[in-house]
């Protein structure tokens, strides 16, 4: 019988990579996990996420969200989406993580009322606390740090990249959250955005959770996972699929 011949696919005589243990090229090194990829979304529909997303939102259900006093979600599911149902508050997810990656659609109110920060006003809270602003800024100025992919209060995104209202947008964030030991804050929250495929944040460092009109800080110290918050802001905004996937290992060499 043939003996089995293992091939190799790297080296072992090269030199140690500092701050790890793997050689240059080590073909011992694990392997990067295989992820089958989504589709992307069009106008008409959403896309499908990556084989190993966790899904919270497919347009199906409203049962991974809760209200603001933990009953079921009271905004509206209809096709294939949800929207805000003005005056019932924000609804967050019954599922608490932190590093991820997170991919949503929303589309501001086609029909356009109000304006500044009255127009198609509504927020993704990582954890909470940390609000990215959504807001119907197509030909429509308000503050900069309160602009569409803003980090609300703190940092104007790079570009603004809204589409027209009722059309769908698509955003892609990187969310790390902050590390304490006890009191004492160690990393703060980092946070990286796509807009439509444009980058608005490159790994920003947040300055403390959201605050309206005041500077913030982060005095409190908080755990490193936190529920996802979508905020009722009074307008007609909708959103769709909704997924993340944890980053495990993010901080591992
Ligand atoms: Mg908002």
């Amino acid at each position: 019988m043939a003996e089995e011949i293992k091939k190799s696919v790297g080296y072992s005589d090269t030199p140690i990579i500092p701050g790890s243990c793997w050689h240059v090229h080590d073909g011992n090194r694990p392997q990067p996990r295989v992820v089958t990829p989504g589709t992307a979304s069009c106008q008409e529909k959403a896309g499908l996420p990556p084989s190993d997303a966790i899904v919270l939102f497919d347009g199906s259900s409203l049962g991974n969200w809760l209200s603001n006093d933990n009953q079921s979600a009271p905004w509206k599911l209809e096709n294939g989406y949800m929207e805000v149902v003005p005056g019932t508050g924000n609804i967050h997810t019954r599922t608490e993580f932190g590093d991820c990656q997170l991919h949503l659609e929303f589309a501001s109110p086609e029909v356009v009322r109000g304006e500044g920060q009255g127009r198609g006003n509504s927020g993704v809270f990582f954890m909470r606390k940390f609000e990215i602003q959504v807001l119907d800024c197509y030909e429509n100025p308000t503050y900069p740090d309160g602009t569409t992919g803003g980090i609300y209060g703190q940092f104007p995104p790079l570009a603004n990249a809204c589409r027209k209202p009722g059309q769908w947008n698509s955003y892609d964030f990187v969310f790390i959250a902050p590390r304490f030991a006890g009191y004492q804050l160690l990393t703060p929250a980092y946070i990286t955005v796509f807009l439509n495929g444009v980058l608005l944040h490159h790994m920003r460092s947040i300055q403390g959770p959201t605050l309206h009109r005041a500077i913030t800080n982060y005095d409190v110290p908080m755990n490193s996972v936190g529920a996802l918050e979508l905020q009722d802001h009074g307008d007609l905004v909708r959103f769709r699929n909704i997924w993340y996937r944890p980053l495990y290992g993010y901080d591992q060499a």
